[in-house]
This record gives C-alpha cells, structure tokens and sequence, in this order.
C-alpha cells in the first residue's frame, strides 16, 4: 500500500472511531441533577460528555510521630449546567471508570 493510500485509510479509521466514542458516550448514560440536597437541583438530565467531572480531594491531617499529612481522593461530583447545583457522584467504582467520558475532569482539593 502507498503512503498516501495508508493516510487516507487512516483518517477513516479515526472517524469511525470518534463515532464511536460518541456513541459509547450516549450509551454510558446521562446524569439528572438532583444535587446533593434535593430540593436544590432543576431535574434536567446531561449527557457525560457535556459535564465537567469534579474530582474531589480530601485533606487527611497528620497522625503520631511519622504520618505525614496527604490528599485522598474523594468522591466525584459535577456541577449542573444549567441551574448550577454541585452534584454528588459519590465514590463508586462505575463512576470512577465513568469519569473518562465527562468532557474533562477538574481536581478540587477541599479541607
Ligand atoms: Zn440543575
């Protein structure tokens, strides 16, 4: 094959492939805000894709005479597009696998 055959056979690769990914990202579902407090959150529902994934970090204090202090990761959240609540994703293991597929992913580091 030619170069330039490879390339082009390449570029329809790519494209399928988006097209998939755009298809997994409808598949893996959509997110209702119902924020953390219910009454707060408008009811809308979001694909993952449109959402930004907020991973949280939790401040851990120092402990007896050789524990540093250090962040643990905290649950995952995201912070609804329309009304603007923060809803929690919690710490679940689906959601963590989850996060890839959000538009992009934020780290925030609370005390
Ligand atoms: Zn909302």
């Amino acid at each position: 094959m030619r170069l330039a055959q490879i390339e082009k056979e390449l570029a329809k690769v790519e494209l399928v492939r988006q097209g998939l990914r755009a298809e997994q990202a409808k598949a893996l579902g959509r997110k209702t805000c119902t924020s953390a407090f219910r009454d707060i959150g408008c009811g809308k529902k979001f694909q993952i894709h449109t959402l930004v994934y907020i991973q949280t970090h939790n401040y851990v204090s120092p402990y007896g005479c050789t524990g540093g202090d250090y962040w643990k990761q905290g649950e995952g959240q995201f912070e609804c597009p329309e009304c603007g609540a923060r809803n929690r994703l919690y710490n679940r293991p689906e959601i963590m696998e989850l996060s890839q597929y959000f538009k992009s992913i934020e780290k925030v580091h609370e005390h």
